[in-house]
């Protein structure tokens, strides 16, 4: 059990000053130790409704063809009853079981016991054993990175199936959707539920543990900053991106062959949606090494946020655009089709491009060329819970001179042209670019605030040199 956590928390919490003046505390940055009303009423809402919103989007295409306020007005017009919905509702199958087992056993053992080996004959990629950022605690974590190994191996086992072994459907996913939706719960919630657990019996480190005091904030945003199982099973990076991430090409792939099954050809939109999501899951295994820097990684304790959400939140609400395809196959012309083509491509360049920037003026601590000049950086400076004092640097050249996430921008505009592919005629395939806004604006808050906490009044520097936090002039 982790030492008298609550007993350390609160000494760990009282601020000692840095050198640099700022208001940066030991154990201070990260995620948070009080929990305010706000956060506890969001947190309780989204316990209770993240999982009845994943239900509603996948019933309104099963039941009512990709509508959303269909069954709601069907309800309140007393056409249908919850019973009713409920009962005419997919179960959870023996069959989607044992694809569900056999899924994520594939993904533990491609992920814990199959060494990169990509990275020895692919120039430029960046994989094997990788180091972590430096934890709350002042610990480097090393990491297996194998993504891409996993994904082309995944995506070799499918394509070799569909058109030479025949052992099973492409169509498998959608065909078994709803009874997989159970599935993928139980794990989801298994998982959490572990992780709280573990993070009371056998924490893999306890000082990177925190403890609000509060079961449903901890359960929710977690205790434990990186729990693992023996020296190399990280639960972050596993459930991070394997078994969602490399799912969603999978997904994907299976929609456009039901597509081809139904409507006997696949269409342009279906196409795009498969191409430029797809670009999206490989720039995440490409950068997988670099991913370990993200807020996700190196920021964000693992809880059922994490654990729920990468099981079930992300493979299901990231691929309504295919889902709604299959029910709606629309044919884009060519000027539209092309338009989102772009619109796609350039947010993704943003993106890449930011991320990039960022990574590059990291990793070689500002001696590089941003856009052919000397990067610009403020100097900052924090403290570790064990008291040690770090420095760092935020730059304000390049895309990160623009706003301060324009990687996010990029993000955005990427999102908008999946939905874009899927027309006009229904709500549904927009959630994504709604979701992602929301996502995104309260990450940058999220993350803003966790950098104002640890760099005090440098972060201050930063934000009067850099105003905009996501479009320059606007916002
Ligand atoms: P960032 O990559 O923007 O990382 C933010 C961190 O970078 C800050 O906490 C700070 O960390 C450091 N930083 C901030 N400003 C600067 C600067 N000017 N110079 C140098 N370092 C700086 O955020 P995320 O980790 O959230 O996102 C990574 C990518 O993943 C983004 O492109 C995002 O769009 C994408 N993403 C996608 C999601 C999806 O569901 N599709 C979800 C979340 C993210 P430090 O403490 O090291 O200073």
């Amino acid at each position: 059990m982790a030492a008298a956590p609550e007993k350390r928390s609160s000494e760990e919490r009282k601020p000692k000053r840095v050198s640099n003046g700022a208001q940066a505390s030991q154990g201070q940055w990260g995620r948070a130790w009080e929990v305010d009303w706000f956060s506890l009423a969001s947190i309780l809402f989204l316990l209770t409704f993240a999982p009845l919103i994943v239900y509603y989007f996948v019933l309104s295409c099963h039941q009512y063809q990709c509508s959303l306020t269909s069954p709601l007005a069907e309800l309140l017009l007393g056409n249908t009853r919850l019973s009713h919905l409920w009962d005419t509702t997919p179960a959870l199958t023996h069959k989607a079981a044992a694809i569900y087992v056999l899924w994520v056993t594939l993904q533990v053992i491609l992920y814990a016991f199959v060494p990169d080996f990509c990275h020895k004959f692919i120039p430029g990629y960046v994989g094997g054993v990788q180091e972590g950022a430096v934890t709350p605690a002042g610990a480097v974590n090393k990491y297996e990175i194998n993504g891409l190994q996993a994904w082309i191996i995944t995506h070799v086992l499918w394509f070799a199936n569909a058109y030479y072994f025949h052992w099973f459907s492409p169509t498998i996913i959608f065909d078994n959707w709803i009874p997989l939706l159970w599935c993928a719960n139980i794990l989801g919630y298994a998982v959490s539920t572990f992780a709280m657990i573990k993070a009371y019996f056998f924490p893999t480190n306890a000082r990177d543990c925190k403890f609000t005091g509060n079961f449903f904030y901890d359960y929710m945003m977690g205790i434990e900053f990186n729990p693992r199982i023996g020296k190399w099973f990280d639960f972050k990076l596993f459930f991070n991106g394997r078994p969602g991430i490399v799912a969603w090409t999978l997904i994907n792939l299976s929609y456009a062959a039901k597509q081809q099954e139904l409507y006997g050809q696949v269409t342009n939109s279906m196409i795009l949606v498969n191409v430029l999501q797809g670009i999206y899951v490989l720039d995440y295994f490409w950068n997988e090494a670099w991913y370990l820097k993200t807020i996700d990684i190196c920021h964000d304790h693992f809880g059922w946020y994490l654990g729920w959400g990468d099981c079930v939140w992300l493979p299901y609400l990231y691929t309504l655009q295919g889902l709604y395809l299959v029910y709606h196959p629309v044919q884009l012309g060519t000027t539209n089709a092309v338009g989102i083509l772009i619109l796609g491509l350039v947010g993704y360049y943003i993106f890449r491009a930011t991320n990039h920037q960022k990574d590059l003026f990291r990793r070689t601590d500002g001696n590089c060329k941003i856009w052919g000049k000397k990067p610009e950086y403020i100097e900052c400076s924090y403290l570790s819970v064990d008291g040690t004092k770090y420095y760092s640097k935020l730059m304000t050249s390049g895309f990160w001179g623009w706003a301060r996430h324009f990687n996010y921008t990029g993000d955005l505009m990427g999102s908008l042209a999946y939905c874009l592919a899927c027309g006009f005629a229904h709500i549904l395939p927009y959630f994504y670019i709604v979701y992602m806004t929301i996502l995104l604006t309260h990450r940058c808050i999220r993350d803003e605030h966790r950098c104002f906490s640890k760099y005090g009044e440098d972060w201050k520097r930063y934000t009067a040199k850099v105003p905009y936090r996501l479009i320059p002039g606007i916002f």
